[in-house]
């Protein structure tokens, strides 16, 4: 199908028919992969809910091969999936608009639970060393009012965001790239956390979290700075819950 007749079938759909602006300068899964982009986040979506939303975040990407293929109620990943899954790990993002490095050059990076600390009550995981320590002297300083709201995050967790904001972004490549790191790109797979405001919910994903005072807090530490600033070289929203740990 090309691409004007796939946007007028997108258009015919209730759910896109308020959202979708055509930019021309923007780039587009096809069709056929905008189809595959639903039943991968299906998967993801029962893989997530069989191993449990913590080990979602560290777990490889084999592991997850090994409990689809083994357990039915997840179901083993067609081959659709796999290339769609290949070429967001491995295009080179550039041509999205996104500049960032690359932080992950293994699919299957695996993440080791003698590496990483677990956060009570969050469902996320910090890197040991100075991730652990930032955090640590940030609750300190700021108090326990900032939360972390996500952690470590392994390629099939950053897979799953990034083809989530595809989705909500109806295949529009271009715009995901904004504002999510693509897979083999985000620094939570190495270093990086999120932070929050207690009870903000999904506000804390948003602008609005640079009016909290805990975000005001956070920019008069010194040794605290945001990875993702207005106007950022590698092309990426501004994101005042981003800290920068390397
Ligand atoms: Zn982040």
């Amino acid at each position: 199908m090309n691409r004007r007749l796939f946007l007028t079938t997108l258009s015919l759909s209730p759910l896109f028919a308020n959202d979708i602006i055509y930019n021309s300068k923007d780039i587009y899964l096809s069709y056929q992969e905008y189809t595959t982009l639903s039943s991968l986040n299906s998967r993801f979506k029962r893989l997530r809910r069989y191993i449990g939303y913590a080990n979602f975040n560290i777990v490889s990407f084999n592991t997850a091969l090994y409990y689809a293929r083994n357990y039915s109620k997840i179901g083993t990943f067609t081959k659709d999936e796999l290339s769609l899954v290949d070429k967001l790990f491995s295009e080179n993002p550039n041509r999205y608009g996104f500049y960032g490095a690359k932080t992950c050059t293994d699919i299957n990076n695996k993440i080791s639970t003698k590496d990483v600390v677990k956060v009570p009550y969050t469902g996320h995981y910090i890197f040991k060393g100075k991730a652990v320590e930032d955090y640590a002297k940030l609750k300190e300083d700021i108090g326990n009012t900032l939360v972390l709201t996500s952690g470590v995050r392994n390629v099939v967790k950053q897979l799953s965001l990034y083809c989530n904001k595809l989705s909500h972004n109806g295949g529009n490549i271009t715009k995901a790239s904004i504002q999510i790191a693509p897979p083999a790109h985000s620094y939570h797979t190495i270093s990086d956390f999120d932070v929050g405001r207690r009870g903000w919910g999904y506000k804390n994903f948003t602008d609005a979290f640079a009016s909290t005072l805990e975000f005001k807090k956070m920019t008069k530490l010194s040794y605290i700075s945001m990875r993702y600033n207005k106007n950022n070289s590698d092309g990426v929203r501004f994101e005042p819950w981003h800290v920068e740990v390397i």
